[in-house]
């Protein structure tokens, strides 16, 4: 299934090979840089794209996607990659593994870094494996360089805890003088949530990463904000709301770690339980009723819509409220069926049959 070899031994051979070759056309590159790293790509792509933890990179073809993802992991390596797939590699000096893997037409390869206490990820997804895409993928890997942030690493900002709750924050944050006050607001908004989908936590505590601002998460690489709930870590802006990010990672344990895969219902949750006291049904009819009572929610549909958050949690609260808070934990805690197929399977109907009769309740707010 899987065709494993170590790219990055081959990566200086192809170089000299290419350099020595005149018909090799002279690419031009740009820069990329964070706190972690640097890295050159050719000029004619599209721009670097930050995506939650990751920055993208998109050939200017569209046939050559590269993403590197970071993440900050006090665990072994071992523990992320599965045995017997892979092999070293050396990225800048720093030895790693190697996994390749082919769907269809696709080429994955991944490699996975460690440097100081994070993970480093690379992905190449390339929709042809000719020669040019590897020789820019060794372009790209051979480019790459750690920068020197060992003393700007998560780990190295301060830190105060809480029974459940680590927060992590700079020097310069804006929760420095007030930490302790915005640590035990997000440790009650974590009580609140165990109790209210009655989790009985026995993980590690969640960790938080306050940022200032976007341009803040930026430096770093990152878009903010989001929950890596697998690990229970979260990267938020100091002003974000304290219950949405701490949600996700609570319900992720509802029942192990199965969770459905549904941006209505993921969302809707986390946005029901943010804990900032809004009406959701009542802006939820005021909005729909701007908008005609016509709006799609389901599937790949419902990030579309700039008010989908608010519009899921009024729906998720309706479920809860209607048909029981256990049968939604039932729906929400598994990851056996596809959205619509859980509706059906918990709720006995369809989904939009569920988001009508959700619309027909607050047609009367
Ligand atoms: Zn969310």
């Amino acid at each position: 299934m899987k065709n494993i070899k170590c790219l990055v031994v081959l990566a200086i051979s192809i170089c000299i090979l290419a350099a020595g070759c005149e018909q090799h056309e002279v690419n031009e590159f740009k820069t990329y840089s964070n706190v972690y790293y640097t890295l050159q790509y050719p000029s004619n792509w599209q721009d670097p794209v930050l995506n939650h933890s990751k920055v993208v990179l998109v050939s200017n073809t569209n046939k050559l996607y590269f993403s590197i993802h970071q993440m900050f992991y006090e665990g072994s390596l071992q523990d992320l990659i599965p045995e017997k797939e892979y092999e070293e590699c050396v990225i800048d000096g720093v030895k790693g593994y190697v996994i390749e893997n082919k769907e269809g037409d696709e080429l994955y390869t991944f490699y996975v870094v460690p440097k100081n206490d994070m993970i480093f990820e690379f992905t190449f997804i390339s929709q042809d494996d000719g020669d040019k895409n590897q020789e820019t993928i060794d372009q790209l890997i051979e480019s790459f360089e750690f920068n020197n942030f060992k003393s700007m690493s998560f780990g190295n900002w301060n830190k105060y805890s809480t029974e459940n709750i680590e927060v992590y924050y700079p020097d310069n944050s804006n929760i420095y003088d007030e930490v302790t006050k915005w640590s035990d607001q997000r440790q009650n908004a974590f009580n609140y949530i165990c109790e209210y989908l009655d989790v009985q936590w026995d993980q590690e505590p969640i960790k938080m990463f306050v940022f200032n601002s976007q341009e803040h998460g930026q430096q770093y690489g990152i878009q903010l904000g989001f929950a890596w709930s697998m690990f229970s870590q979260i990267y938020t802006l100091d002003i974000q709301t304290k219950g949405h990010e701490l949600s996700h990672c609570i319900s992720y344990h509802i029942n192990s770690g199965r969770t459905i895969d549904s941006d209505l219902i993921e969302e809707g949750l986390a946005t029901h339980l943010d804990m900032t006291g809004r009406d959701f049904h009542q802006l939820a009819a005021n909005l729909l009723r701007e908008k005609s009572f016509s709006i799609t929610l389901l599937g790949d549909k419902f990030r579309e819509h700039e008010n989908a958050y608010t519009f899921g949690a009024s729906f998720v609260k309706y479920l809860i409220d209607e048909y029981s808070l256990d049968l939604f934990k039932e729906f929400y805690a598994q990851n056996k069926y596809n959205e619509e197929e859980s509706f059906k399977r918990f709720y006995n109907k369809d989904g939009s049959t569920l988001i009508n009769e959700w619309i027909e309740l607050l047609k009367t707010y």
